[in-house]
């Protein structure tokens, strides 16, 4: 069958992601193929574009992890999914296509409530979101956090978590209609890290004490001060470097600024079981489904116009969660 599909076949900026027809071959044992409905598009996908993270199998390298569809057909050995299913997944290169095959044990069933170009968007950043405040840190009622780029995918669906936890939620966001959105979202307290000192602001807002934990996925550019901004043995979360890499540093500082702890997670290895994938999936879509977390899909793009969304994602255009539409 053919299909169109982004191709990357070397790395580079956003122009590097060129549409191509190509060929889906029959569902192999143990595979099932879906004709999407919507796929997600994530900051990991432009640090695998740029060769910050090497580029999953090599080149030629179809972009896209997550994504959300029906089952065309299934490979010999499937008996969990059949033909009509609504599907979704976090994790499975090779999302920016119309249709995909895709390993069984990569996919979950999408409740009849949730509309599939939602869950295409989400299942990526809600799971990380679950297993962030859920997992990493057990987030509870006493919890008082920081989450910077409050306004972004992740960001806007783990500040209606936490606060759905009953946190004090606290985030950064850099202008003042995501500022906006981001209260809209769950937040507290949100500070505009492009103008003012979120550490100072910080500590203001916690009379001098500082926060439990800071979830910080800018990276360089919040690069030490989010460990000022922590109580003493309270925990920093590095998860992404939407500003860059961080610079290799001293494990000393952790000493230095109080005894913290850190953690340098990732979501494939939240999920790594079965029961694990199914587990984050159902509690997403639990929350989901009561409404104390709304998906906010901000922005859609054809599948052609894949280049467009990742500037305007690196470009910080961008708000809530991303889409490309087959
Ligand atoms: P976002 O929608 O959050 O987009 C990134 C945001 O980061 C921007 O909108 C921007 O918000 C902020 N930002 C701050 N500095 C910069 C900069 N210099 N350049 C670009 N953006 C900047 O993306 P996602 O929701 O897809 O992902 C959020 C982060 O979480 C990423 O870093 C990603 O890698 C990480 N992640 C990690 C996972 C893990 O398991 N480890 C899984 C999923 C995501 P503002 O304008 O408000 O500053």
């Amino acid at each position: 069958m053919k299909s169109l599909a982004i191709v990357m076949r070397q790395n580079g900026g956003p122009e590097v992601l060129k549409l191509e027809e190509i060929e889906v071959a029959a569902p192999g044992e143990g595979e099932v193929q879906i004709r999407h409905v919507a796929m997600g598009v994530n900051y990991i996908d432009t640090y695998i574009r740029s060769g910050l993270y090497p580029v999953p199998g090599g080149f030629p390298y179809i972009a896209g992890k997550e994504g959300a569809g029906t089952v065309i057909a299934v490979g010999r050995g499937v008996s969990e999914f059949r033909e009509g299913d609504r599907v979704a997944y976090p994790s499975g290169d090779g999302g920016y296509c119309e249709v995909r095959n895709i390993p069984a044990r990569a996919l979950v069933k999408v409740p009849d409530t949730i509309a599939l170009d939602v869950a295409g968007s989400m299942m990526l950043k809600g799971m990380t979101a679950e297993y962030l405040l859920r997992r990493t840190f057990k987030v509870g009622p006493e919890t008082v956090l920081l989450f910077h780029a409050a306004a972004g995918g992740v960001g806007l669906i783990a500040g209606q978590w936490a606060k759905a936890l009953g946190a004090t939620v606290i985030g950064t966001a850099g202008s003042e209609e995501k500022i906006a959105l981001a209260k809209a979202h769950g937040y507290d307290h949100v500070i505009n890290y492009r103008s003012d000192d979120f550490v100072a602001r910080v500590k203001e807002i916690t009379g001098g004490k500082g926060v439990d934990v800071v979830y910080d996925s800018v990276g360089k550019d919040t690069f030490p001060h989010s460990l000022d901004c922590l109580k003493p043995r309270g925990m920093w979360v590095s998860f992404g470097q939407s500003s860059g890499p961080l610079p290799p540093f001293n494990l000393a500082l952790l000493m230095q600024k109080g005894s913290l702890f850190a953690t340098r997670p990732t979501l494939f290895s939240y999920i790594a079981t079965r029961a694990e994938l199914d587990e984050s999936a159902n509690s997403l879509f639990k929350v989901v489904q009561s409404g104390e977390v709304v998906i906010n899909v901000n922005q859609r793009y054809r599948l052609a116009d894949a280049a467009q969304a990742h500037a305007d994602l690196e470009n910080r255009k961008t708000s809530g969660t991303t889409i490309l539409i087959p």
